[in-house]
């Protein structure tokens, strides 16, 4: 077992070890609280919850460091319109942003903080760049001189040898294509909020913040650092050109960027009325379980290409496999154990994790399951599946969903901040998968009346529940 990461700083793949050999040291660009997340971001933020999982699962221990952006351009624009103070306008997205983590499963990182919690790690950050003579002065702000840094353009390989000296930027975003002089510290405007520094009143610039809360956190080295690929230039780059300049030792040894997501094969925007939140798709009744699903088995390093057809594919997916745990739970098999059964068990988990050892191929490690799934139940329905053999095809599921967690089903994960509704009368996937689970129970404990009474409610509610051989499937009446 040895999982290979694509990293983009040599372009190449490589095996991925922890450099201390026990704890992997892990980064992630965590998100700008001024909206609700959308479900391109929370692609992002699964395919860095599946990776931090099977880091886990191979047995390193985890360090792992998410900021969360309180300050930015964006951020104090709006909270100026709404008349608010940055802390005020963003409490209620910080809030948010846990729910919608928690309702897609996202383990918490070891430590998340806001950023404005480091802003003298950031000030003394910049002084050691100061020291190393790759800053200026212009207008009260403090400028980063990417002249001064012999390695600018290592990550995103864009070339700054053209760029026109002096040139510079104050926006925290900017042109893909350009390299420039970006801010470290701006200087404080009117209305804006400021802190002390020896730079004079200001705020910090965004790439600032990352490269402070990371070396804070995780020292000079680490060993991965995560995020969209939009973030590696300038965003990343500029990181790097930081936090090297400073301490003079290489910054991140993996580099690890995700693709977009895209929606019906188009950029997701408000204009083109295809921008979904996590709060928008519960409130139409898909399941947070369907979407997590959705979101992780498409590898990370292609883009995905979201569609309501793709997203009720995730849920029959997933009532495949929950149809086939509580066939395992609920039926009864011949006594006994087949070596064979084991033997398949042991082969599943193999090719399970084969598939993520090849740079997470979540596709691949996804497909080995369900093969899994069908020779077990033709097992099954040839008599050759035993009852002992059961616990072994639990474990196999077991493996399975500590990575990919979608197999319990958990009511109340729609999310509530803001008065956002998050669902129509109907019951969720959760609540549907949970009512099932409880039909089963008093079907087994022969108690018919119970389930035909939760059959009805459940029915009631705009749910059609089947009966097949597989076990029991189900979908909204209306679709
Ligand atoms: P932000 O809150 O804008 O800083 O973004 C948070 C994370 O979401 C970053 O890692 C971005 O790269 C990522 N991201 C933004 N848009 C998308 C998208 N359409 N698909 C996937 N990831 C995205
Ligand atoms: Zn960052």
């Amino acid at each position: 077992m040895a999982l290979k990461l694509y990293n983009t700083l040599t372009r190449s793949l490589q095996e991925f070890k922890p450099a201390d050999g026990d704890t992997v040291r892990m980064y992630s660009c965590g998100p700008t609280v001024y909206n609700f997340v959308h479900i391109g971001n929370l692609r992002t933020f699964t395919f860095q919850d599946i990776l931090r999982r099977y880091l886990g699962h191979e047995g390193w221990k985890l360090r792992h460091v998410m900021n969360i952006t309180d300050v930015d351009d964006k951020i104090i624009a709006n909270a100026m319109a709404a008349g608010q103070t940055i802390q005020e306008y963003t409490a209620k997205y910080r809030k948010a942003f846990e729910e919608d983590c928690a309702a897609v499963r996202l383990e918490t990182p070891e430590k998340i903080t806001p950023a404005t919690e480091y802003i003298p790690q950031m000030i003394d950050l910049i002084k050691k760049i100061e020291a190393k003579g790759c800053t200026y002065e212009s207008d009260g702000s403090t400028y980063f001189r990417i002249a001064g840094f012999e390695d600018y353009g290592k990550l995103s390989r864009i070339d700054a040898k053209g760029m026109k000296a002096g040139a510079r930027v104050d926006n925290d975003e900017y042109e893909k294509d350009n390299a420039r002089d970006f801010a470290l510290w701006k200087g404080a405007k009117p209305g804006e909020p400021a802190w002390d520094s020896p730079f004079g009143p200001g705020r910090p610039g965004w790439h600032i913040e990352c490269s402070a809360m990371a070396v804070a956190e995780l020292g000079d080295t680490f060993d991965i650092h995560t995020g969209g690929v939009d973030l590696t230039f300038p965003h990343h780059e500029n990181e790097i050109a930081q936090s090297e300049a400073a301490s003079g030792k290489p910054f991140v040894r993996f580099w690890v960027h995700g693709e977009h997501l895209l929606v019906e094969g188009q950029k997701m925007s408000k204009s083109l009325g295809n921008f979904y939140t996590l709060r928008d798709l519960l409130a139409k009744g898909y399941s947070a379980a369907s979407i997590r699903y959705l979101l992780s088995t498409t590898p990370h390093r292609k883009q995905l290409n979201f569609t309501f057809d793709g997203l009720r594919g995730a849920q029959a997916a997933i009532e495949r496999l929950r149809n086939f745990k509580r066939r395992l739970e609920t039926e009864q098999f011949p006594e006994g154990a087949s070596a064979a059964a084991a033997e398949r068990a042991t082969r599943a988990i193999r090719e399970f994790e084969a598939g993520l050892d090849d740079d997470l191929n979540t596709a691949q490690a996804v497909a080995a399951l369900f093969e899994y799934v069908r020779d077990v139940n033709s097992a099954i329905d040839t008599g050759e599946f035993r009852q002992d053999d059961a616990a072994e095809a639990g474990r196999a599921l077991a493996v399975f969903d500590s990575i990919f967690d979608v197999l319990n089903p958990d009511s109340g994960t729609a999310a509530t901040t803001d008065g956002d509704p998050a669902g129509s009368a109907r019951p969720s996937g959760e609540e549907i998968e949970a009512l099932i689970a409880k039909r089963a129970e008093a079907r087994k404990s022969r108690d018919f009346a119970l389930a035909d009474q939760i059959r009805d409610e459940v029915q009631a509610r705009g749910v059609v529940l089947e009966d097949t051989r597989a076990g029991v499937s189900w979908h909204y009446a209306d679709q």
